[in-house]
């Protein structure tokens, strides 16, 4: 009997980066209108915005699930009615929700289907039943479900099922955590997470004064790719990575990663070590905490703490750019992110498939001039390099 492959559901923070996603591979992206949703600070989507990238995903075979799982109070609620004719008038899949009021207002408004949030901490069979009584079609479960707990939720409660396998952690059960309204004035079920967890805090003996600075309640990040065929094994409907306040490199690199592994899965039936050890390789290029299977094994414990000071910049890779046209006769043209130099060597990560090296020998301006360093948001051409198509994101190892 053919194995059913989980679904890769990828991040997008905007409507380039959906498309980014798509185009790597992702078989759905979840993104967030400018209300209802939990992320404030991403580039949220106007209304166009939705309608484009729905188009755009539709086109290509992957779908769009919308996020609505800001728990709300009744003057928020009231503006709901309309969002949710609109996504419905435009195709949304699903919506995310993790508010009981939502989910009643989409199910009489609507025939979208409901996903519900990891907010709402499903951690067991009767929770997930009583969302599927409720009307949901898919719990995403809560970060503190086992794999194999998973797959009992899944087969008792018969419904589908959604575990993040990638992506940075809250320490709190995820909304259940008020450390940022506290210390911040920002409410983190209200899409304003000041990332408190992330502090330096001091801890006080106090029997012997002493003090010492920590980062006790910062996550390492999850990465479940050695787990994959649990996932699979365990009839998981959707691996999720979290990251839509990420980069553009973040959304390519985790939906080429993780769609390539289940399309090696599909062929040959498992995995080998070495073609992890890469997709392990390409997953440490993007900026990241030290990785932690968290508690898709056993219950996390001290060793998923990341008891360090964050670093950005010490990012293995950088984008610097993206490709907007290659052919011989225009070169490879690229929109500049970040600079780069004459002699540089980049990477261009393929839709499918090994990056191609490129080394800048020659870098001209869109007048054919030869230019010696590139400047951000300009627009430059390289030399003709064959396999090379737009759209696709240039890297860079940093220094
Ligand atoms: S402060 Fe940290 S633990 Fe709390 S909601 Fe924000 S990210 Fe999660």
């Amino acid at each position: 009997m053919k194995t059913t492959l989980p679904e890769v559901l990828a991040p997008a923070g905007s409507l380039e980066k959906l498309k980014v996603a798509v185009l790597y591979g992702a078989n759905a992206v979840y993104a967030g209108g400018q209300k209802f949703g939990l992320r404030t600070a991403a580039d949220n989507f106007t209304l166009d915005e939705l309608r484009e990238g729905m188009d755009f995903a539709h086109a290509r075979g992957s779908k769009v699930y919308v996020v609505l799982n800001s728990f709300l109070h009744d003057k928020d609620l009231a503006e709901l009615p309309d969002f949710v004719r609109f996504l419905e008038e435009i195709g949304a899949d699903a919506v995310i929700v993790s508010d009981l009021g939502v989910v009643r207002t989409v199910r009489a408004l609507s025939k979208i289907p409901v996903h519900v949030s990891t907010q709402a901490s499903t951690l067991n069979v009767e929770a997930a039943k009583f969302w599927k009584s409720m009307g949901a079609t898919r719990i995403v479960l809560g970060r503190e479900v086992s794999i194999k707990d998973a797959g009992i939720i899944r087969r008792e409660a018969d419904i589908e099922i959604e575990m993040f396998i990638h992506g940075s952690m809250c320490m709190a059960y995820s909304g259940n955590c008020v450390i940022s309204n506290f210390t911040q004035g920002r409410d983190s079920n209200r899409g304003g997470c000041a990332h408190s967890c992330r502090f330096e805090y001091t801890l006080e003996d106090l029997a012997t004064k002493e003090k010492k600075s920590a980062f006790f309640m910062s996550s390492k990040d999850l990465q479940g790719l050695r787990l994959l065929k649990d996932f699979i094994d365990a009839g998981i409907d959707s691996l999720k990575i979290e990251g839509r306040m990420k980069s553009h490199l973040y959304a390519g690199t985790m939906s080429k990663v993780y769609s390539e592994a289940l399309r090696y899965y599909e062929e040959h039936g498992d995995f080998l070590s070495d073609d992890l050890l890469n997709w392990e390789k390409e997953l440490s290029k993007v900026s990241h905490r030290s990785y932690t299977e968290a508690s898709l094994e056993n219950p996390a414990g001290a060793e998923s703490i990341f008891n360090e000071r964050e670093n950005n910049s010490a990012a293995e890779w950088k984008m610097v750019g993206t490709v907007l046209k290659s052919s011989p006769e225009s070169g490879i043209v690229i929109e500049v992110r970040n600079a780069f130099n004459q002699g540089d060597e980049l990477e261009i990560l393929p839709f499918r498939g090994s990056p191609v090296t490129v080394v800048a020998h020659e870098i001209m301006d869109l007048t054919r001039k030869t230019i010696l360093r590139t400047k951000p948001t300009t627009i430059v051409r390289l030399p003709y390099h064959a396999g090379i198509n737009s759209s696709q994101l240039v890297r860079q190892k940093s220094v």
